[in-house]
């Protein structure tokens, strides 16, 4: 087979041979139930407290305040849901941004069916959320602030720590959907005033199908999913054990890793969009130039359509996005860079690549050779373009 170029890790990434192997004993020797007596299910129980605190240490938080969830999306909607039914006595209000993940918009407008007010921040042309909007967007029933760490398709960084200092000083509680930065960034719940933040294992070479709810002691929030007295009765169902073992020693892996993996990154970034933005004409990158994730890259390129592209890079082994995975599919253009003030159609021709550890530099040299031919061959075929050469002649 082909080699595959895969730089689609905003989507997913491969699972890490070290998590695997670290999983396997959970499905073959410790296989007993985690709320059982017997010896084989204490070796279960054993590797979901290991889990917990591997987590936990990334984010500077406490081993009780991790919640296990199957994934970031369940996450975002049991933070949002419980904080709406838990502070109903204090108010109705949430604030977000326009630029958030489908499972928290999409929980949002749930939300507003059911009595909720909410908030929608414009950001500017970066992608930022604008801290002055969000004082003002604040009223005396505002009950959740809830913005992501980092976006999934653009890459931009919110100001996190301006964010939690403004809802603390407020008494409103902080969510972050950091699904995108946990592994990335550095994150220290404390220092950044998080009382809740999401995240998802298959993002950082962990098993899909796992993720967790940072719930910081003291925040009433109440169960989402109803049954046993798992998770300390806040999250029913008997754990997925070899998930939570292998998300514990992806996250330590994550966290280890992380200084010198990120430098790498963003170095490769760097020269991706530098080359791409000055041998492609009529291009743009979407997102903060310098505040992005270090593995990602998005661009617009005019006159052409991004699933054309997708499908041509794809015939030469190169996996990129459109979009986000959970929007593409749909003719709609992202709702993110039309947040950032793109036209439909440019917004429509946008490719995002979202480099790993195993990224080369002669890799990228490859995609970009092929991007530049691809983008060439498709504006060739397009009319629009062939009228905008006519008028540029004249
Ligand atoms: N939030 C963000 C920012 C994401 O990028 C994603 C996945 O793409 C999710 C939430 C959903 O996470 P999961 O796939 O674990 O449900």
């Amino acid at each position: 087979m082909e080699k595959i170029i895969y730089l689609d890790n905003a989507a997913t990434t491969k699972t890490a041979p070290e998590v695997v192997e670290a999983m396997i004993p959970y499905f073959s020797e410790h296989y007993g139930n985690p709320s059982s007596i017997y010896s084989i299910a204490a070796e279960s129980k054993k590797g979901v407290e290991i889990g917990r605190k591997q987590i936990a240490d990334v984010i500077g938080a406490k081993q009780e305040e991790i919640y296990f969830t199957a994934g970031g999306t369940e996450a975002d909607n049991w933070a949002l849901e419980a904080v709406a039914e838990a502070y109903k006595n204090k108010g109705n209000h949430i604030i977000t941004s326009k630029i958030e993940h489908h499972a928290i918009l999409h929980t949002c407008q749930y939300l507003e069916k059911h009595g909720i007010e909410v908030t929608y921040l414009d950001v500017d042309e970066n992608g930022v959320v604008k801290l002055d909007e969000l004082k003002k967007a604040i009223r005396p029933t505002t009950i959740l602030i809830s913005i992501m760490f980092a976006n999934n398709e653009i890459g931009t960084i919110q100001p996190i720590k301006e964010i939690g200092a403004i809802a603390k000083e407020h008494g409103i509680l902080f969510h972050t959907d950091a699904v995108q930065a946990f592994g990335q960034l550095p994150i220290n719940v404390d220092e950044l005033n998080i009382d809740m933040l999401s995240s998802s294992a298959h993002k950082i070479n962990g098993p899909k199908g796992i993720g967790f709810l940072y719930i910081r002691k003291g925040v009433k929030i109440r169960s989402f999913i109803h049954g046993g007295a798992q998770e300390r009765k806040r999250r029913a169902g008997t754990e997925n054990v070899p998930g939570i073992v292998g998300y514990g020693v992806a996250a330590k892996r994550a966290a280890e890793t992380m200084k010198e993996r990120t430098e790498k990154e963003r170095e490769l970034r760097d020269y991706l969009i530098e080359r791409v933005t000055r041998e492609i004409p009529y291009t743009r990158l979407n997102g903060h130039r310098t505040d992005r994730l270090p593995n990602n890259a998005n661009f617009s390129f005019q006159f052409i359509e991004g699933e054309s592209l997708l499908i041509m890079l794809d015939g030469k082994g190169i996996c990129g996005s459109s979009g986000s995975a959970c929007t593409s599919g749909s003719l709609d253009p992202s709702h993110v860079l039309l947040a950032i003030g793109l036209p439909h159609e440019i917004a429509h021709g946008s490719l995002r690549l979202t480099l790993s550890e195993e990224t080369t530099k002669e890799e990228l040299d490859y995609v970009v050779e092929e991007v530049k031919k691809i983008v060439e061959r498709l504006r060739n075929m397009s009319p629009l373009y062939e009228d905008f050469v006519k008028a540029a002649k004249h």
